[in-house]
């Protein structure tokens, strides 16, 4: 059996990444994976985080037993009020559930089963381009088709709003659509409040079922309300709808797997049965989820005074990243790189969408060991104050060559 075994595709952040960590080159740098980085080029555990985690070592009251299946409830109330604004009418009607789950990932994947499973839906859509994963997530919870939006448009460097709607105008009734809440990844590219309103209705015209994906809340424009602006603006027009929240990037808690999928209902009376079978499809996954993200998490939503330090923590990181940007754009203005840059200050969240082509980026692997993937899409992060002078030439080589 194992003989008839073919070779999957490798998945290429992880291959980009590995090339960087084999490559011996003095000057190398990982522009791949997303994660963050300090200006030293080191990972971050966010200095709430490491507060929260030397009192939880001292509590003696806790223990390992299991979690419920559904996960910790304290911790999925404040992230869900995180999302909505605590304020928000559809919490206050009773019209919202949230159940903990397996980071951002795990959440699209748990609402994916619930979506063709539960409410037998078999089409979703996802922009072109979108984060790699949406696709396999879909394919493997089972939907049949898998259709795609426009959403980058090259030339401009921005979003193709036209296109975009007129393919969910073409959209089949009763499509999913995945939604990126802010910071698209990769483009970094996101709709304006009004182009936001152009989609609920052409959403609500064609009876389309929107999925946000907030993978970057706080991390984006170091506000955690305006993050958030699209998903409130569709629970305010009363969509049923579901949004996957990760707190890899925001809280730097990436191996910790923590996440939240949020569900916003018409009627609250549907909410028992919901539950019941969401509970079903997590114990025949992975039973249930793991503690310590969850207990950091909520304690920083819960308490005011974390809250405010872990608020500072996002502004340090969501500053850095537009200072590189910046940074990055002056440079390659001053070299008179040919093609414009602004669209790099004009990008938000973690990545730019340089507009390299894979031969430019592979060329900036090979002779520069600097590392990316083969859309161009760099990660931010991954530019100190010590590097930047030396990727903006070689970006600049790149693309005079
Ligand atoms: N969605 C998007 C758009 C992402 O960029 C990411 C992280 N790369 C995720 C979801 C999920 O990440 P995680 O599973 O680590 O929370």
């Amino acid at each position: 059996r194992f003989a008839e075994v073919q070779q999957g595709a490798p998945i290429e952040v992880f291959a980009v990444s590995k090339a960087f960590s084999d490559s011996t080159h003095q000057k190398k740098v990982n522009l791949s994976v997303g994660a963050y980085r300090t200006d030293e080029g080191k990972p971050w555990v966010l200095p709430v985080v490491r507060k929260v985690e030397v009192e939880l070592a001292a509590d003696t009251s806790l223990n390992h037993e299991y979690l419920p299946i559904l996960g910790f409830d304290a911790f999925s109330t404040a992230a869900a009020k995180m999302l909505l604004g605590a304020s928000h009418p559809v919490i206050a009607e009773g019209k919202v559930t949230a159940v903990q789950t397996l980071s951002g990932t795990g959440g699209l994947r748990i609402a994916a089963d619930f979506l063709g499973h539960v409410l037998k839906y078999n089409t979703v859509y996802y922009s072109t381009p979108t984060w790699g994963n949406h696709r396999l997530i879909f394919l493997q919870a089972g939907f049949s088709e898998i259709c795609q939006y426009r959403y980058w448009d090259a030339e401009s460097r921005g979003l193709d709003i036209n296109g975009m709607i007129e393919d969910l105008s073409k959209a089949p009734e009763n499509s999913v659509i995945i939604l990126h809440a802010c910071a698209h990844n990769p483009t970094g590219v996101d709709p304006t409040q009004d182009q936001w309103k152009r989609i609920a209705d052409v959403v609500e015209e064609r009876k389309l079922f929107p999925l946000f994906d907030s993978a970057y809340q706080g991390f984006a424009s170091g506000d955690l309300d305006s993050d958030a602006w699209a998903v409130r603006y569709f629970a305010s027009r009363g969509f049923e709808m579901m949004s996957s929240q990760s707190f890899s990037k925001n809280f730097g808690l990436y191996n910790e797997r923590i996440g939240n999928l949020v569900v916003v209902v018409k009627d609250p009376s549907c909410i028992t049965a919901t539950r019941s079978q969401l509970t079903l499809l997590v114990r025949g996954s992975y039973s249930n989820p793991p503690c310590h993200g969850a207990r950091i998490v909520s304690r920083v939503l819960s308490d005011p005074v974390l809250f405010e330090e872990w608020k500072g923590c996002i502004k340090t990181m969501s500053g850095r990243i537009i200072e590189m940007r910046k940074g990055l754009r002056e440079r390659l203005e001053k070299l008179g790189t040919p093609g414009t840059w602004d669209h790099i200050t004009a990008q938000i969240g973690m990545f730019s969408f340089t507009g390299l082509s894979a031969k430019q980026s592979k060329y900036l692997g090979e002779k520069y060991h600097i590392f990316l993937l083969s859309s161009g899409r760099i990660n931010m992060c991954g530019i100190t104050t010590g590097n930047i002078d030396y990727v903006a030439e070689a970006i600049n080589d790149a693309v005079c060559n």
